[in-house]
């Protein structure tokens, strides 16, 4: 039982305390790099302003002991998503295009295609390098005590490593310069947990840059960074610590750039990116790592030549972060299959194709953290194949399910970055005109339940009233969900796989209770960092 009372956060501050708080936010996150690029409908080549993140004012509060599951549960997490990524008759039965999702979701297919074109043709890279975020909400259901529930795990592009480290660094920071006017006695140093996202990212990546080849020390790690990505600066903070800690350089170009510049060896497979020679005397630079922050949505290929770069770049020798089998194991359908009987037995426990295995209590921990989930195809195969006889009334199973329960359900398609998901009441008219042979691509999730009434003040740049030129925090019921990073490096030897993985920080994303969605890149979520309470 938590004697926490989450209703009662945050501290209710007067207007001199926000004001004197809120300059001291804005101004702390704008001297630590703790910024966006302000949003413009084509963002400058060269820029010259930026604005701080959408920020929460206080740190939220999660019990210290869900807390440690989380950061626990990482390590298992972390291995067993490589060995998804490892398992290609698993990856082609649920995401392949004969009898898994890249059957009626074009984009999976597409991506699966292009993965099994390779593996026909041999793959000269075995090693993978994923950069993962599992996420959490709390669930409380009538005011219960909150247990850790997964929302997603994210296998391609997990963002804000570094954001959340520089939004704990604030929370600190305020804490020690104004004490939060002594309104809580929660809030001391010892329950802001430390969070070292930046130098952990950089560490996962600079050891597949050694793994690539410790000699090569000319080769760079290469960011595929979206056309107008306006979160520069969470990717910039991971380019000067590979600088700074391990002397490696890290160059970043789209895809719709790499189209012309990008070119594979034809003998050694090396990938090597062409650089003007007033800029690099050589004219390329050979590539270690690709670290992908885009190519995760149909909108990241707007014609096929984005797939032939992507699947060049995966060609290469280059490690890849995500592989495309990483990045189809992070796939929705991939986390709902793993809820279905003896799956987690398959990857965790099996001592016949695995060197290490983990114990029931493990396991049965890892599934406690999973809500119910199903396939909206479940039932399917009792009706006839085209889904054509399918009568009002007679919808298979999984529909029948979704609709009694769609006040409580998430539906969820094979998508990553946000908006689009479909909640509650929107539920059946979606099922109305979901054509049954799309019903394969979508799953459907319980509702995590988080605690009532909890409160924080979020200031987003750009909020100004009047004609002050001060931020003005609103307090606003939220939801926090909870991120922890993890990496791997993984790859198959001799028929057995190998895993080296870790656990580093975290991210706190606070959301209104209005919005179902939430992203901060999309504008519903704002950056916020851990209150460990008990
Ligand atoms: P995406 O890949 O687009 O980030 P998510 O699965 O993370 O998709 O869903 C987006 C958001 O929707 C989450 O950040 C969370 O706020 C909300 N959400 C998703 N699943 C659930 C759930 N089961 N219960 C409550 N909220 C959820
Ligand atoms: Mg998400």
């Amino acid at each position: 039982m938590t004697g926490f009372d989450f209703a009662a956060w945050p501290p209710t501050l007067t207007e001199a305390q926000l004001e004197e708080l809120s300059v001291y936010a804005t101004t702390y996150a704008l001297s630590h790099g703790l910024l966006y690029l302000p949003p413009a409908p084509s963002l400058p080549k060269v820029p010259t302003a930026a604005i701080h993140a959408p920020l929460a004012l206080f740190p939220s509060p999660l019990p210290r002991k869900l807390f440690e599951q989380a950061t626990r549960l990482q390590r298992i997490y972390n291995v067993l998503y490589s060995r998804v990524a490892l398992d290609d008759e698993f990856l082609d039965q649920v995401m392949g295009v004969e009898t898994g999702v890249g059957k009626v979701d074009d984009f999976i297919g597409q991506l699966w295609r292009g993965w099994k074109a390779l593996r026909d043709e041999g793959i000269d890279q075995s090693l993978h390098l994923g950069i993962f975020r599992s996420d959490y909400l709390l669930h409380s259901p009538n005011g219960e005590t909150p247990e850790l529930k997964q929302v997603e795990f994210n296998t391609i592009s997990s963002s804000f490593g570094p954001l959340s480290q520089r939004v704990s660094e604030l929370h600190r920071y305020l804490l020690s310069t104004t004490g939060y006017f002594n309104t809580s006695p929660y809030l001391s140093l010892e329950n802001l947990p430390p969070n070292q996202t930046i130098s952990g990212v950089a560490a996962g990546l600079a050891a597949a840059h050694s793994a690539y080849s410790a000699s090569t020390s000319n080769a760079r790690i290469l960011v595929v960074a979206q056309d107008n990505e306006r979160n520069v600066f969470d990717q910039r903070w991971l380019e000067y610590e590979l600088l700074n800690k391990h002397s490696i350089r890290m160059i970043r170009r789209t895809l719709t750039q790499l189209q012309k510049v990008a070119k594979v060896d034809s003998t050694t497979r090396k990938l090597f990116i062409d650089v003007p020679k007033d800029l690099e005397a050589s004219g390329s630079i050979e590539i270690s790592v690709i670290y992908f922050r885009a190519a995760y949505t149909p909108h990241d290929f707007p014609t096929p030549a984005y797939y032939a770069t992507r699947f060049l770049l995966e060609r290469s020798t280059a490690i890849k972060c995500p592989s495309l089998a990483l990045q189809l194991a992070g796939g929705k359908k991939v986390q709902e299959v793993l809820t279905q009987a003896g799956v987690l037995e398959r990857f965790l426990a099996d001592g016949k194709k695995y060197h290490e295995v983990f114990s029931k209590e493990e396991i049965q921990e890892l599934r406690d953290s999973f809500m119910a989930m199903w396939g909206l195809d479940v039932g399917d195969d009792l009706l006839t194949p085209d889904g054509q006889a399918i009568q009002a009334g007679k919808e298979n199973f999984g529909v029948r399910k979704a609709r009694e329960e769609a006040q409580v359900l998430v539906l969820k398609p094979q998508r990553e970055g946000g908006g689009n998901n479909v909640y509650k009441q929107d539920i059946p008219a979606f099922l109305d005109t979901l054509p049954p042979q799309e019903r394969q691509a979508w799953i459907a999730m319980q509702l995590i339940v988080t605690p009532a009434d909890v409160g924080n003040y979020l200031i987003r740049a750009g909020s100004t009233t009047g004609s002050s030129d001060i931020q003005a925090p609103v307090r606003t019921n939220v939801i926090s969900e909870l991120g922890i990073f993890g990496w791997s490096i993984f790859g198959k030897e001799g028929g057995h796989s190998h895993v080296k993985e870790d656990t580093m920080g975290w991210l706190v994303r606070t959301k209104g209770t209005d919005s179902n969605e939430g992203g901060v890149a999309t504008g519903f979520s704002v950056l916020d960092s851990l209150l460990l309470v008990d």
